[in-house]
């Protein structure tokens, strides 16, 4: 009945809207028509050829029988997706959201680390941006000013946020700039424990306590990484399970992978008995075995090589491609920079990837060129390594992963996410069009920039942001997602 009522009035609509100068033969009700692709949305289970209408950033019909009206997107041969949602993605500039465009992003949030100034995030991209976006209010950077510390992507080991407790004042004031950030309608709050390991276990439950007064999901990089006990992941995933469960707070544990390392298949159990029992818990990783972080960060503190069962060998230094050693730790470790952490088992990737609970999300970030290849290669080597290749999870199951489960993360408290991660008449019409017998990341830790082959359009609320394979700049469909202002 639903469907119906929506392809009735959004097809009048369109009508009323059609361009006059067309004339009265042809009725062009459509802005666009995406022509004979495979059709998968992962809520309905549709998979099947269909044509897509879109007008007015709108899905508008989605047809077994042709559509009429021009323009027209050839998509025989292509697999037609919701957009892909990013929740975790650094990189908040043009060239990394172009780069995440042409890995089938339309979507693209930073909501682990997040912002302390959540109206200037947005009004900073808004009119201008590629695909839509957002950041979490955050407790890292949030914490960084309320004690002081100078502005910086993450604390330093030993900025005080990262080492001070702070006094009852100054917690609470890391408490009402949290409130304050989800007033202005943040989708989530971001927190990364690991890297203000001074914040005690009261300041974690009064974030979170903020967190379920707003319905809003607190995405967290967990206090410990690694297996060894006492200060193991394990403890730390029971911090955040108790966080969420004593407050009610929605919980998204953010890379499950490269913090649980060789107890990622335990820790999905714990969290899949959680979840069992209604706790709002969820997780994410990347497909890659590989981390990155900034090596000045508290990841590096006293312990890491026993924590992680790793040493300086496995640290890939993108600057210069050397493998680090004792020395070059210690030289490089005060001035900081991005480093590779190969210290995640692939059995750890597959195990997250293949577990309902586990969305996709790139962690991704790239500064002048450096950085880790999921930056330009996850969504496509989810589909063209895991799925085509290896096998590890279903096509649709990956699209679930890739688009409706991040929706559903978020659309309790930013409504606007009911009507993206699906394909159906009056969804947004952001949408990825793939080849998935071509599907492949190209992106190496030596070329992290290089974007994937077989995902030749890409569109944001019915624009192309992705044309032929090529990101175009002279468009900016992009919106800001957040939720209602209070
Ligand atoms: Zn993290």
């Amino acid at each position: 009945m639903r469907t119906k009522h929506g392809v009735l009035a959004v097809a009048a609509w369109g009508l009323l809207a059609a361009d006059p100068r067309a004339g009265a033969t042809a009725p062009p009700a459509y802005d666009l028509v995406i022509r004979g692709g495979r059709v998968m949305d992962p809520e309905s289970g549709l998979d099947a050829v269909r044509d897509v209408a879109i007008a007015k950033g709108r899905i508008a019909a989605v047809s077994a029988e042709p559509l009429p009206g021009a323009p027209a997107i050839d998509a025989h041969g292509l697999v037609v997706a919701p957009g892909f949602i990013d929740l975790h993605a650094h990189g908040v500039d043009p060239a990394n959201y172009a780069l995440r465009a042409a890995d089938g992003v339309t979507t693209s949030l930073e909501l682990e680390v997040g912002t302390a100034d959540v109206d200037g995030f947005y009004a900073e991209r808004e009119g201008h941006t590629l695909v839509n976006f957002g950041a979490s209010i955050g407790h890292i950077p949030v914490r960084m000013a309320v004690m002081g510390d100078s502005p910086r992507f993450l604390p330093a080991a030993t900025a005080r946020a990262a080492t001070e407790a702070g006094t009852d004042a100054q917690v609470q004031e890391v408490a009402r700039r949290i409130r304050a950030g989800l007033e202005r309608g943040a989708p989530a709050v971001g927190m990364g424990i690991q890297y203000t390991g001074a914040a005690s276990r009261f300041e974690v439950l009064d974030v979170f306590r903020e967190a379920a007064r707003a319905a809003a999901s607190v995405h967290v990089h967990m206090r410990y990484n690694g297996t060894k006990e006492p200060l193991s992941s394990t403890t730390a995933l029971e911090e955040v399970l108790a966080a969420a469960t004593v407050t009610g707070a929605p919980l998204q544990v953010v890379h499950v992978h490269s913090t649980s390392v060789a107890f990622t298949a335990r820790h999905l159990r714990l969290i899949g008995e959680a979840h069992a029992r209604g706790l709002d818990v969820t997780t994410e990783c990347y497909p890659y075995t590989a981390g990155m972080t900034d090596l000045s960060s508290g990841v590096f503190d006293e312990g890491w090589r026993d924590a992680l069962g790793i040493d300086y060998g496995d640290l890939l230094w993108p600057a210069t491609g050397e493998r680090l050693t004792a020395e070059t730790f210690a030289r490089y470790r005060p001035q900081g920079g991005l480093v590779a952490i190969f210290s995640i088992p692939e059995d750890a990737v597959r195990a997250a990837l293949a577990h309902p609970l586990v969305m996709v999300a790139s962690d991704s970030v790239l500064r002048d060129g450096l950085g880790h290849p999921r930056s330009a290669g996850t969504n496509a080597r989810v589909l063209g390594h895991y799925v085509r290749e290896q096998r590890v999870l279903p096509l649709m199951e990956a699209l679930r992963k890739l688009s409706l489960m991040p929706a559903q993360r978020l659309e309790r408290r930013v409504p606007g996410f009911r009507n993206k991660g699906r394909i159906r008449v009056g969804a947004d019409a952001d949408l990825t069009l793939f080849d998935q017998e071509r599907v492949i990341d190209r992106s190496t830790y030596a070329a992290p920039a290089t974007p994937p082959d077989g995902i030749p359009y890409v569109l944001v609320a019915g624009v192309p942001v992705v044309d032929r394979g090529q990101v175009r700049r002279d468009v900016a469909p992009g919106r800001g997602v957040r939720a209602p202002l209070r």
